[in-house]
């Protein structure tokens, strides 16, 4: 057959199968791949990965044809150990951008939320959307709604959030920009949030969160409790509870600080002691381990949390109605 045609063909099939790259990266998110070989912290066989992913017994050999795939695409490398011994894959610089430890450059939420199938199928429906007049976008011909109708349809999630003494909303900002169906506004004082735009992405009150917080799924307090005597977190925490709805619909707060005490093997506790002596010379607060951050929940009236650590030295702590 001429040349020509033979590479059409190629050009052709890889046009066609296009989307199983996306999908075998979507399979390999959902399977928690990248993490699994990041906490072993050492590149992985196929039989280890197969065992710590906890996969069915008949499904190995598939689990290799995933992996080829991927490596194929650069997301992982292949390296042998030589003769005889099994080959083990590692991490790259594009599988390193969706593991939970990567914090600055981390793009996990982003490359989720776009293979998830809301945001997939509306690309299907890109040729009927040409043939019709309306005005709606393909999500719409797709969804039957709006695609911001949809996501607030969503069970599970949040839909808004109020990031509470959010400065300026650079947290906000990255928040709106990576969930872009969660509703960000940041309350702050007067004098921080005055002269910020109310761009479309996060919108910006001027408030005290003493009196009053504006309602949302979820408010996030991050490294703001830390500045506050006991009193006033309990008082702060009051109105964060008055401010989202029950647990069974979503309500929680987030707080993010540090859990003196509680940090990854990687990091010791000294960061946490020097920002609590930073906090002794600077406010009424300071740094809280975790009977501290009970007390205050239990207190404000709240009925549990979770504490979720991350690979530095501040923790996440849901806490929820
Ligand atoms: N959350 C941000 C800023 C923390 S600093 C971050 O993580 O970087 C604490 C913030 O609380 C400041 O922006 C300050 O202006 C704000 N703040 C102080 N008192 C407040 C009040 N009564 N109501 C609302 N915000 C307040």
């Amino acid at each position: 057959m001429d040349s020509n045609v033979l590479q059409a063909q190629a050009g052709l099939w890889n046009l066609t199968f296009g989307y199983l790259k996306s999908m075998s990266l979507k399979s390999a998110l959902d399977l928690g791949i990248p993490d699994a070989i990041d906490n072993n912290g050492q590149p992985m066989t196929l039989s280890q990965l197969h065992s710590v992913l906890s996969l069915h017994p008949s499904k190995i050999t598939q689990l290799r044809r995933l992996m080829r795939l991927l490596t194929h695409f650069g997301f992982f490398i292949e390296k042998s150990t030589g003769a005889g011994t099994e080959a083990v894959y590692d991490l790259t610089t594009q599988s390193r951008l969706v593991t939970r430890k990567t914090e600055s450059t981390n793009m996990l939420a982003f490359v989720r939320c776009h293979l998830d199938s809301k945001w997939v199928k509306p690309s299907q429906y890109i040729g009927d959307w040409f043939m019709q007049d309306e005005k709606q976008v393909p999500a719409e011909v797709a969804h039957g709604c709006t695609f911001w109708e949809l996501a607030s349809r969503e069970p599970e999630g949040i839909k808004s959030l109020v990031d509470v003494g959010g400065g300026k909303g650079a947290m906000a900002n990255i928040i709106a920009k990576n969930f872009p169906y969660v509703r960000c506004t940041v309350l702050d004082l007067p004098n921080v949030v005055g002269d910020c735009p109310n761009d479309g992405i996060v919108k910006f009150v001027s408030g005290d969160m003493f009196t009053c917080i504006p309602p949302a799924d979820a408010v996030l307090l991050k490294w703001l409790l830390h500045d506050w005597s006991n009193e006033d977190c309990i008082r702060i925490l009051q109105r964060c509870k008055e401010a989202i709805p029950s647990r069974e619909a979503g309500g929680k707060v987030i707080v993010c600080e540090a859990v003196v005490g509680s940090t990854s093997a990687m990091i010791s506790e000294e960061p946490q002691l020097l920002l609590d002596m930073l906090m002794l010379t600077l406010t009424e607060g300071g740094e809280r381990d975790e009977n501290e951050w009970k007390h205050l929940f239990i207190e404000a009236g709240f009925s549990s949390y979770k504490i979720i650590h991350t690979s530095g030295f501040m923790s996440i702590i849901e806490v929820y109605p």
